[in-house]
């Protein structure tokens, strides 16, 4: 069971969402677990195998219902870069560009994001403190200069296949990690089990 939050006034005025899932109010480990997942409507709804949205979104819901804790769908679809751009972008990318090159090719910033908005809705929310699920540590670092603690950064999970290795590989060199096979810490215990 979920129970859907909606803003008004955020900073970009779009539509996001929050998902409270499991104990969110009460979470088993005293902190709330929290996923900021950006729209890919290609991966998450279709479930393309270029990128690995489908899959993470999916694992994200799951871990963080068992603790308790707050899905943030942000409206970010290709990075900021909007769908069709994104799909544009596929195009440079059959002809060898990565996924940041080929954003930059099509005349916008490698990863135009920006986490100010999640950080708004976790204020409204009531939540200062999280327990965040990403592989990517600007989300970390930008949640924080927000001022929301962060007690802990809990890496997904590596979804790979045959058409997603340059992507993930794309990924690891801007710095993302993925989760280790076996459980590094309680909460991770918790998240993973
Ligand atoms: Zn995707």
């Amino acid at each position: 069971m979920a129970r859907a939050f909606t803003f008004s006034s955020l900073v970009d005025q779009g539509e996001h969402l929050a998902l409270g899932l499991g104990s969110y109010l009460r979470p088993l480990t005293g902190t709330p677990v929290v996923r900021v997942h950006s729209e890919c409507l290609t991966g998450d709804v279709f479930r393309s195998r270029r990128c690995d949205c489908g899959s993470q979104l999916e694992e994200s819901m799951a871990a963080v219902a068992s603790t308790g804790g707050y899905l943030l769908y942000l409206r970010q679809e290709g990075r900021g870069i909007g769908l069709y751009a994104k799909l544009d972008a596929y195009g440079l990318q059959d002809q060898g560009l990565d996924t940041f090159e080929a954003n930059m090719a099509l005349g916008y910033d490698e990863d135009p994001r920006d986490y100010r908005v999640a950080a708004q809705m976790l204020i409204a929310l009531g939540v200062n403190r999280v327990d965040l699920l990403t592989g990517n540590p600007r989300k970390a670092s930008e949640l924080a200069s927000w001022g929301i603690g962060i007690s802990g950064v809990f890496p997904t999970r590596r979804h790979e296949t045959s058409e997603n290795t340059h992507y993930l590989a794309a990924k690891m060199s801007r710095g993302h990690r993925f989760h280790p096979q076996a459980p590094v810490s309680p909460v991770d215990q918790h998240l993973y089990s």
